[in-house]
C-alpha cells in the first residue's frame, strides 16, 4: 500500500529477523492514529465490492506526527485536547493534512496509499482518476501497475513541474532565479496546500489552530506565508515578526481569530510509548494530574523505562522496576533497553530470578557469611 516505504521497512524487519533473532521487533504503523475516521471520510464512491473484497479505503499515513503535533497544540491552546479542533500540516517531502477533532483524526488526505492528497516532492497527490486511462490510450506501455505507481510517486509533484528537483529548497532558488517552471511548481503546490486546508475547516466546522511540521512545515517561513496569505478570510492573521525560519510555536498576531503554530514533530517519542506498551497515554502527555494515583504500577513503571530511553543515561539503576510487570513485559523492556542503549551499563537490585537472563554479572548476597559474591550469569 505505501510502496515508497513498505518495502524498505519489509526488508528490514528481515534482516533484523535474521542477523538479531531473539530481539523483538516492534511495528508502529503509521495509519494507526487515522482508526478513528468516520465511515464518510474513508469510503471512496467506488462500487461496494472494492471496499468488502479487497479493502479499498482512505488509511492515511503520518499519523504518528499529527498525533503528537496536535498534542502539542492543545497544550498552546491552554484547552483540554478534547475542547479542541486542529488542522494539522505535515509538509515535508511527504506531505499530509489531517483534521483532528477532540484528539482524533477525523479525515487526512492521504488515502488508500501516500499517493493521495495534496501534491508532494515527487508524487502527485489527488488527480482526475480519468487521467490514467487517457494516457494508457496515447502511451500503450503505460498500460502497467508498476509503471504508472513510478510515474505517480516518484517522477511527479514538485520535481515533475519543475523538472528540476524535488527539494523544497531548490524550487524556490529556481523561482527566484526566474526559472518559470519552479516558479509553476511553487504555486502549484501551495495551491494544493490551502485548498486542503481550507476544505478541513468544512470538516471540523471551524478550527482553532492549524499547525505546521516536517521539513518544509518547520523550516520554509515562505511557503507558510504563501499558504495563509489565502486564508486571511478565516480570521488567520500571520504575524510577519514571528513567522521567520527558526521560531517555534505561535506565527500569529494576539487578534488572529485561528493561531498558526509551527512545531516540530517528534514521532519517536509517540514510538517510545508504543513500544512500551502504553501506547495509549500519547494523547494524555499535557494533561497535568496526580499521575502516581491515575496510572497502575505496572504503568507508572512502563513509563519510566520510556524516560530511560529518552534520555539515554551511560548508566541505568533499576531498583525493582519490573516488580509489577509480568515476566513478558519485563522481557520486552530489558530488551528495548539493550537494543535502543546500548552503551548503557545497567545495574538491576531485584528479587526475580527471570532478571538474571538479562545481565552478565550477578552480585549475590551471603547474608550466613555476611558477604557479597560475584558470578558470571
Ligand atoms: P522531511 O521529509 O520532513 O525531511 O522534509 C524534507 C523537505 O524539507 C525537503 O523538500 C526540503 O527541501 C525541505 N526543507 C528543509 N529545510 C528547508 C528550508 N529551510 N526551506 C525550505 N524547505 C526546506
Amino acid at each position: 500500500l505505501a510502496p515508497l516505504h513498505n518495502p524498505g521497512a519489509a526488508s528490514g524487519i528481515r534482516a533484523f529477523k535474521e542477523l538479531l533473532p531473539d530481539i523483538t521487533s516492534v511495528a508502529v504503523f503509521d495509519t494507526a492514529f487515522h482508526t478513528s475516521m468516520p465511515e464518510v471520510a474513508y469510503r471512496y464512491p467506488v462500487p461496494n465490492r472494492y471496499y468488502t473484497d479487497y479493502q479499498v479505503r482512505k488509511y492515511g499515513a503520518h499519523g504518528t506526527s499529527h498525533q503528537y503535533v496536535s498534542q502539542e497544540a492543545a497544550k498552546l491552546l491552554g484547552k483540554p485536547i478534547e475542547e479542541t479542533k486542529i488542522i494539522t500540516a505535515h509538509v515535508g517531502n511527504g506531505v499530509s493534512i489531517t483534521a483532528v477533532d477532540g484528539g482524533k483524526s477525523v479525515d487526512t488526505s492521504m488515502g488508500l496509499t501516500p499517493l493521495g492528497g495534496v501534491m508532494m516532492g515527487t508524487r502527485t497527490g489527488d488527480l482526475d482518476p480519468a487521467i490514467i486511462p487517457f494516457v494508457i490510450d496515447r502511451e500503450p506501455e503505460m498500460a502497467d501497475a508498476e509503471r504508472i505507481r513510478h510515474v505517480f510517486n516518484k517522477e511527479s509533484g514538485l520535481l515533475g513541474i519543475s523538472e528540476k528537483s524535488s527539494d523544497m529548497r531548490d524550487i524556490i532558488a529556481g523561482k527566484n532565479a526566474g526559472d518559470e517552471k519552479c516558479a509553476l511548481a511553487y504555486d502549484l503546490y501551495v495551491d494544493r496546500l490551502r485548498k486542503y486546508i481550507a476544505q478541513y475547516f468544512g470538516v471540523l466546522n471551524g478550527a482553532d489552530a492549524i499547525v505546521f511540521t516536517a521539513g518544509i512545515g518547520e523550516n520554509s517561513a515562505e511557503v507558510r506565508a504563501s499558504v495563509l496569505d489565502g486564508l486571511t478570510w478565516f480570521g488567520i492573521e500571520v504575524d510577519p515578526e514571528k513567522n521567520v525560519f527558526g521560531h517555534v510555536g505561535d506565527i500569529t498576531t494576539a487578534e488572529s481569530a485561528v493561531k498558526v503554530f509551527v512545531i516540530p514533530t517528534d514521532e519517536e517519542l509517540v514510538m517510545l510509548l508504543e513500544q512500551c506498551r502504553i501506547g495509549y497515554l500519547a494523547k494524555d502527555l499535557y494533561v497535568e494530574a496526580d499521575w502516581s494515583h491515575v496510572l497502575s504500577g505496572g504503568e507508572q513503571q512502563r513509563l519510566a523505562f520510556v524516560r530511560a530511553l529518552i534520555y539515554q543515561p551511560s548508566w541505568l539503576f533499576l531498583d525493582e522496576a519490573t516488580s509489577a510487570l509480568d515476566e513478558e513485559t519485563e522481557a520486552v523492556m530489558y530488551k528495548l533497553v539493550e537494543t535502543l542503549m546500548p552503551d548503557t551499563t545497567i545495574v538491576s537490585i531485584g528479587h526475580r530470578s527471570s532478571l538474571s537472563s538479562f545481565h552478565q554479572i550477578g552480585l549475590f548476597i551471603d547474608k550466613g557469611q555476611h558477604s557479597v559474591i560475584e558470578r558470571a550469569l
